[in-house]
C-alpha cells in the first residue's frame, strides 16, 4: 500500500535525533530549528524524558478512563503549578485540533449559543470545526454550516466592537491564537486582547485562547497571552506538551460546569502520554527552559538584526518570524541542503519561521547565526552576479 499524499516531502529521512540535532539515515547530522513544527519543547531525547517513559511502559501503557489514573492527577498539578492556572481544570485529548474541537464545543455548552469568531491569518488545526475558524480559502469545510463562522482581521479593534454590537448576542466564542504561528508569527497588541476580552464579558461569549504553537514555554511565558495579564475562559495546548508523544488539552476555567459525559476521547490522557508530559514539565522547570527562552532569543535576535533582506523580526522568546525582502523559499532550501539546518516557512511566504526547542545552547544557535549570514550574503552576490550579466 502506497501512502496518502498529504504533505510534499523533502528528500531527507532522520532515523535518530539527540538534543538540538537529527541523523539521517546516510548518518549527516541536521541541526533542528523548527521543532518538528513547535513541538520539540525539551529537545529530541532527553535522558528524563526517555527514562520516565521507558519505566512507564514497563508498568502500564493504557486503561480506559473509566477507572482512575493517578498518573493524569499528576499531570494536572504540575502543569496547574508552573503555569500558574492552578484554578482552572484540565481536560486530556490528543491533539491541538481536537483541543480546540472540544472547547468549542464547551463553548456552546456553557451558553447555548452557535456562533464562532475567529481572525484573519489563524490556524486551529484539520478537523471539521476547526478547519472552519481557519482562515484559508483553499479548505472547505465538510459541513456547510458556514454561517456560524465570522472572520475579523487581526489586530483591528474597530472591526471587532462593530461585528459584536451586531452579532454579539449569537456569538458562542472568540478563538485566538496566543500569537499566531502559521500566520507568520503574528503578535497581538495588548489593546486588541483586552478590548476582545472586555467585548466576551460584555456580551458572555467565551474567550478561547489557542496556545497550541505559542504555549508550553515558547514565548517566554508559559501561555503567551499571560504576558498581557488577560484571563482566558478556555486554553487549548498540544505540540510541545508531549515533546513529540501525542498529546493535547484543554484547560478550563472554574466556572464551567461539568461536562456530563458531552466530552471524553478514548486515548486521551493515556499513562504513556501523561508521562511524556509529565517528564517535560519537569525538565522545563528544573533546567528553567522559559528564561532559556526569553534570553537565547534575545540574543539570536540581536545577532542577526542587521543581516542584509531582513526587513523585520517578530519574536516572543524562541517563536521568531523572520520577515525578509522576498519569498524564503530559497533561503530555507539553502540552510537545509547546504548547511544542514531545519527551518520552517509560514503562510506569508516572506517569513522564515524558527522554533529550536527550549534548551537551545548559545554554541547551536551560533551555528544557525552564522549559516543565516552566509545565506543572506550569497543572495546579495548572486544578485550583483545578474546585475553585472
Ligand atoms: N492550533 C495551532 C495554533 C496550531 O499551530 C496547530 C498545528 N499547526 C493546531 C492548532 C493543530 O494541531 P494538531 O496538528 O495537533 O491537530
Amino acid at each position: 500500500m502506497n501512502l496518502f499524499n498529504v504533505y510534499p516531502l523533502f528528500n531527507i529521512k532522520p532515523v535518530k535525533a539527540q538534543g538540538s540535532f537529527l541523523w539521517d539515515d546516510k548518518g549527516e547530522q541536521y541541526l533542528d530549528f523548527y521543532g518538528g513544527h513547535a513541538v520539540i519543547s525539551i529537545g529530541h531525547n532527553h535522558p528524563h524524558y526517555q527514562d520516565r517513559l521507558k519505566d512507564q511502559l514497563e508498568k502500564i501503557s493504557f486503561y480506559s478512563n473509566s477507572v482512575q489514573n493517578a498518573l493524569q492527577t499528576e499531570l494536572a498539578d504540575k502543569l496547574g503549578k508552573l503555569s500558574g492556572l492552578e484554578d482552572y481544570h484540565l481536560f486530556l485529548c490528543n491533539s491541538g485540533a481536537e483541543a480546540n474541537e472540544n472547547a468549542l464545543k464547551l463553548a456552546s455548552f456553557h451558553n447555548g449559543k452557535h456562533k464562532v469568531l475567529y481572525f484573519s491569518g489563524s490556524f486551529h488545526g484539520r478537523t471539521s470545526a476547526a478547519v472552519s475558524v481557519t482562515d484559508n480559502p483553499k479548505i472547505v469545510a465538510p459541513v456547510n454550516y458556514d454561517e456560524r463562522f465570522i472572520r475579523s482581521e487581526w489586530n483591528n479593534i474597530a472591526q471587532l466592537e462593530e461585528i459584536f454590537e451586531e452579532e454579539g448576542h449569537a456569538i458562542s466564542s472568540v478563538i485566538i491564537e496566543g500569537i499566531q504561528g502559521v500566520g507568520g508569527i503574528m503578535i497581538p497588541t495588548v489593546e486588541f486582547l483586552s478590548k476582545i476580552k472586555e467585548l466576551c464579558e460584555k456580551y458572555d461569549s467565551v474567550l478561547i485562547l489557542d496556545e497550541v504553537q505559542s504555549g508550553y514555554g515558547r514565548s517566554g511565558y508559559f501561555f503567551a497571552h499571560q504576558e498581557f495579564g488577560v484571563e482566558a475562559d478556555l486554553i487549548t495546548t498540544a505540540k510541545g506538551m508531549g515533546n513529540g508523544f501525542p498529546i493535547g488539552g484543554v484547560l478550563i476555567h472554574p466556572k464551567f460546569k461539568a461536562s456530563n459525559g458531552l466530552l471524553g476521547t478514548t486515548f486521551g490522557g493515556n499513562h504513556l502520554a501523561c508521562a511524556a508530559a509529565i517528564a517535560v514539565l519537569d525538565v522545563m522547570k528544573e533546567e528553567n527552559l522559559m528564561e532559556n527562552a526569553k534570553e537565547t532569543g534575545a540574543y539570536l535576535e540581536n545577532e542577526i538584526k542587521n543581516f542584509p533582506h531582513i526587513r523585520n523580526i517578530r519574536r516572543k522568546g524562541l517563536m521568531i518570524g523572520i520577515e525578509l525582502d522576498r519569498d524564503c523559499t530559497e533561503i530555507r532550501s539553502s540552510l537545509l541542503y547546504d548547511h544542514h539546518i531545519f527551518t520552517g516557512n509560514s503562510n506569508d511566504k516572506t517569513v522564515l519561521r524558527i522554533l529550536p526547542a527550549l534548551n537551545i545552547k548559545k554554541e547551536e544557535t551560533d551555528l544557525f547565526i552564522k549559516a543565516l549570514k552566509t545565506v543572506l550574503e550569497n543572495v546579495s552576490v548572486k544578485e550583483q552576479e545578474t546585475v553585472i550579466l
